[in-house]
């Protein structure tokens, strides 16, 4: 019958598609439906400043957890929204549950990422501006993480949208910093605030020379130029330290916490100091 042929006829064709596209095809038509099927939610990392710890703020990330086939990374889907306008319901519903949060903790800001594409939207800033008036939030407790890559490419206009959300006291880091292709003379012209050290160069502080010069000379140009620096995916004692001795006062990563669920986030930011790993470890059993 109709139906049956119809079946042959969309296996014919699956199979004659390449892997990868049917894949695409699945996560996006998922992806459209999850807000609605509530499959999304945000962990929150904390981002520490000083030998104290303090936690002065969290990175927002999302979470899909599909009901059929479980939890999906952002490293996969993000990429695949941005290709479609899906990127722009996703960040939109990112940034309203960012700034819902804000009103539990007694002082930090939220670290939201936006794609490229976000970035470049149509009236990007009067909508951001209007989303946050509308939430009663300062502007001066979130913080837009952009790469490289959103602000290269159409560099007068990207200027010209950073220093207006920079008038308006957002807080602008370029994320993901070293791996684009920034030229370090450009960065002048962006209105920023700080630089995320990309975790791969703090993979590599303890084992690689190049790593560690890297790491050395962003934390240097980013002082110089008055930005603050943060260090991005800090997992070892040693590389805590290697950073303090480079300079480095902001940092995120393992080490400290994982991104958290909102209640735990809820109860950090109450508390307002990271207990130190290496502190705790050094306690011995008993004492
Ligand atoms: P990112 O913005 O560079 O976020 C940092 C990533 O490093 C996160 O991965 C975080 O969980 C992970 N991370 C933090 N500390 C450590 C560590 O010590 N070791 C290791 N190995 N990893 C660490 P996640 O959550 O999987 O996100 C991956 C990327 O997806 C993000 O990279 C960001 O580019 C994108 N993303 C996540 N949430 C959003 C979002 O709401 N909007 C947009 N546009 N992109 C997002
Ligand atoms: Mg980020
Ligand atoms: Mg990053
Ligand atoms: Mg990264």
């Amino acid at each position: 019958d109709a139906k049956r042929e119809g079946r042959g006829v969309v296996r014919l064709f699956d199979e004659g598609m390449d892997e990868n596209i049917r894949l695409r095809r699945a996560i996006e038509g998922g992806l459209s439906q999850a807000i609605a099927k509530g499959e999304l939610s945000l962990v929150y990392q904390p981002i520490v400043a000083r030998e104290e710890l303090e936690v002065i703020g969290f990175e927002a990330l999302l979470r899909w957890n599909t009901n059929d086939h479980g939890p999906i990374s952002p490293a996969v889907f993000i990429p695949i929204a941005e290709e479609t306008n899906l990127i722009h319901e996703l960040g939109d519903w990112v940034l309203g549950e960012s700034l819902k949060v804000l009103a539990e903790w007694p002082s930090q800001y939220v670290s939201v990422n936006f794609s490229p594409r976000q970035f470049r939207r149509h009236n990007f800033v009067a909508r951001l501006v209007e989303t946050v008036q509308r939430a009663g939030i300062d502007p001066r407790r979130v913080q837009i993480e952009i790469t490289e890559t959103a602000i290269f490419d159409d560099a007068d206009r990207a200027a010209d949208t950073l220093y207006k959300l920079r008038q308006m006291g957002f807080r602008i880091a370029l994320d993901d910093f070293g791996t684009g292709y920034s030229s370090l003379y450009n960065i002048r012209k962006f209105a920023l605030d700080c630089l995320k050290i990309d975790r791969s160069f703090i993979d590599g502080m303890g084992r690689e020379r190049e790593s560690a010069a890297i790491v050395h000379s962003i934390i240097h140009l980013g002082h110089a130029l008055g930005l603050g620096v943060i260090a991005e995916g800090v997992e070892t004692e040693a590389q805590l330290q290697a950073l303090r001795v480079a300079g480095c006062s902001h940092m995120q990563g393992y080490f400290f916490s994982r991104p958290v669920t909102q209640d735990v986030a809820c109860e950090i930011a109450q508390a307002r100091y990271m207990l130190d790993p290496a502190a705790a470890d050094a306690v011995e059993p008993g004492n």
